[in-house]
């Protein structure tokens, strides 16, 4: 097994998702990184430039940059493109970093509560997913290992393993105690759990638990000039992860004609409405629910 010692705690990816900054602050002030003392802990503000201005990016989504073929290309200069390389340097490079785990903390102005993000089912995945979730039940695993590999361009993807932490919902560029609390919960456990990962003492693992699998991005039918011609449906508003059967209505045309689900699966949709997906039109994002068996990984 390979110990996982160096980890970093990265916030401020989004510059307008202000629980993790605040998390780091919180924890630098209140010396929180003294509890894992067999860690190599970190701590990074990615994009300052977007936090102190209090936007998502400068220029480009730099949580999108991290591409290998992007961190090569030095035709791509622009503000989020150059700091991308800069922090490439920092924990990487892609594919040869010498940073174990990093852990990315994010917000959502979706209803997704406290939702921990793996882009991988390997053991040490797995074993934290049913860490967290055992010690938090209302937390919600989401697995999104089968994204297509063009769409891998985040931050974590330059560290060994990463995972990102997803609390909503908060408005951006506000803070509230509650959803920080959730994540500071949520980030203790993942330390923890690494701690006991490398002294291999998972044996109190529960058998198996409930988790989400990405499978599809829907968005809003728009016209030839890019206008929307429908919002999401009033019955799925703050449900995210809550079931959608095929012919069940998940939006509306602004003449009023419903748009049925037409997927031939029961779907739990995710970052419905999400703010920061406005130009993209995306309406959600479509998951099915899967149970995990640890004894199948370990
Ligand atoms: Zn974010």
């Amino acid at each position: 097994m390979h110990n996982i010692t160096r980890v970093a705690l990265v916030g401020g990816t989004h510059g307008n998702e202000l629980s993790g900054i605040y998390l780091l602050k919180k924890w630098d002030k209140t010396s929180q990184f003294a509890r894992w003392p067999q860690l190599e802990l970190t701590q990074t503000i990615a994009n300052p430039r977007a936090c102190e201005h209090s936007v998502r990016y400068m220029e480009t989504d730099l949580n999108r940059e991290f591409a290998l073929e992007d961190l090569q290309n030095y035709r791509l200069v622009g503000y989020e493109q150059l700091l991308a390389k800069k922090l490439n340097q920092q924990f990487g490079p892609r594919g040869r970093s010498p940073v174990e785990l990093m852990i990315d903390l994010h917000n959502t102005t979706s209803n997704m509560g406290a939702c921990l993000m793996l882009l991988r089912k390997d053991a040490f995945n797995i074993g934290m997913a049913a860490y967290v979730k055992d010690r938090m039940p209302e937390a919600v695993i989401y697995f999104q290992d089968n994204l297509p590999k063009e769409r891998k361009r985040f931050l974590i993807s330059v560290a060994q393993q990463g995972v990102t932490v997803e609390v909503g919902p908060q408005p951006n560029s506000v803070l509230q105690q509650e959803t920080l609390e959730l994540m500071e919960t949520m980030t203790a456990h993942i330390l923890d759990y690494v701690v006991l990962y490398n002294d291999d003492k998972l044996a109190s693992l529960p058998a198996g638990f409930e988790a989400f699998q990405y499978t599809e991005d829907l968005v809003l039918p728009t016209d030839e000039q890019g206008q929307r011609l429908a919002m999401v449906s009033k019955r799925l508003d703050r449900r995210d992860f809550h079931p959608v059967e095929p012919g069940d209505v998940i939006m509306e045309t602004f003449d009023g004609v419903p748009i049925c689900w037409e997927g031939d699966y029961t779907a739990y949709p995710l970052f419905i409405n999400e703010a920061a997906y406005h130009r993209s039109h995306s309406a959600m994002s479509m998951s099915q629910r899967i149970v995990l068996r640890c004894a199948d990984y370990f």
